[in-house]
């Protein structure tokens, strides 16, 4: 039936091939040498293994492989340099060996919802033209930091995994557009959330975040979702505390970045001279109370604004009424300051 089929195509060189629902436990040779295809829909069927010879096709955009029974991603998908959409939903996939990814470098869109994945490999980062990303109802416990390194990146959906974490550096991920993570077991979003300036959907319900990054008002949402997280609420309690004494590298530092700000200081022209310093001091931030830089040392806080404030299109917080955000203050000096709006935060 599926030879028949495909002896058809071979004789009409024909562009797309469909052998969705056919019942097929096995994809004959023959596909190989049809190089005329350029689509190919192969979902719904019993298939474990592709043939060898599907690698030598040479136009192949996209490739649906969806709701079959794959535990292992077939290796001759490594040699469809010109593959732009792939569909590996609803399967058993529990690994993907380095080295599927090396060479797909053409690929827009990467569906592997409902698999049993536990991890990501590492050259995931291969996907340089990736713009899609969905990652639904997996094991996946974290995210290889690789990943933030898909530039292109517009859409990623991880909705019901386990991930307790995203990488620190997910700020890279500069294009992207929508974050869909709801149920998951995130404690904390990484600060670096903030520079993804063109983020308009964020879903993060159903975690066990208590706060939300510091930057989070500079980006661009028009959607949040953030209901069902212990998400601190509004308690105003303001409280008094002792000045610290700050460590001398602190104090070395916060004397140089206050100086730097000096266009005419002596002190700029010399940094050059010291890439270490530089690096380490652009990991400063700034008071949220005097503005004033600061490196290591500092008081996390905690203000809260009304979703309204985000001009938000749509939005659910559940019981919250207001959205916790962190804020860094330099010193309890700044702390104790009269008319701010800033928080102390008690972790348990
Ligand atoms: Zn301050």
């Amino acid at each position: 039936m599926a030879d028949v089929m495909l002896l058809r195509a071979q004789k009409a060189s024909a562009r797309s091939i469909n052998l969705s629902c056919k019942k097929l436990k096995r994809v004959p040779k023959l596909i190989g040498a049809i190089q005329s295809i350029i689509h190919i829909d192969l979902k719904g069927n019993k298939l474990q293994v592709l043939p060898d010879e599907l690698g030598n096709l040479m136009q192949v955009e996209s490739l649906n492989l969806g709701n079959n029974e794959f535990s292992i991603i077939p290796l001759c998908i490594s040699q469809l340099f010109t593959l732009n959409i792939l569909h590996l939903f609803q399967n058993q996939l529990e690994t993907i060996p380095e080295g599927v990814f090396e060479n797909l470098r053409c690929l827009t869109v990467l569906n592997l919802n409902n698999n049993l994945l536990t991890k990501l490999p590492k050259d995931v980062c291969n996907l340089v033209n990736l713009e899609k990303l969905s990652l639904d109802n997996n094991n996946l416990r974290q995210l290889p930091f690789e990943i933030c390194a898909l530039s292109r990146l517009k859409e990623l959906r991880i909705t019901k995994n386990r991930l307790e974490r995203l990488p620190l550096e997910f700020g890279f991920l500069s294009r992207l557009e929508e974050l869909h993570v709801p149920l998951n077991r995130l404690r904390e979003l990484p600060e670096s959330l903030g520079k993804c300036y063109n983020l308009k959907v964020l879903d993060v319900a159903a975690n066990e975040l208590r706060i939300f990054p510091t930057e989070m008002e500079q980006l661009p949402l028009v959607e949040l979702h953030c209901e069902e997280n212990p998400l601190l609420s509004h308690l105003p309690v303001h409280s008094i505390q002792e000045e610290e004494v700050l460590s001398l590298k602190e104090l070395a530092a916060r004397y140089v970045m206050t100086e730097l700000k000096d266009r005419f200081s002596s002190l700029r022209a010399h940094l050059k001279d010291f890439p270490e310093l530089k690096r380490m001091l652009a990991q400063s931030s700034t008071c949220a109370v005097c503005s004033q830089p600061f490196l290591n040392t500092w008081l996390e806080c905690v203000h809260f604004i009304k979703p309204r404030k985000l001009k938000l299109k749509n939005s659910t917080t559940g019981n919250s009424l207001e959205i916790p955000i962190r804020a860094l203050l330099c010193s309890y000096g700044c702390f104790n300051k009269k008319n701010h709006e800033y928080y102390g935060v008690a972790f348990p």
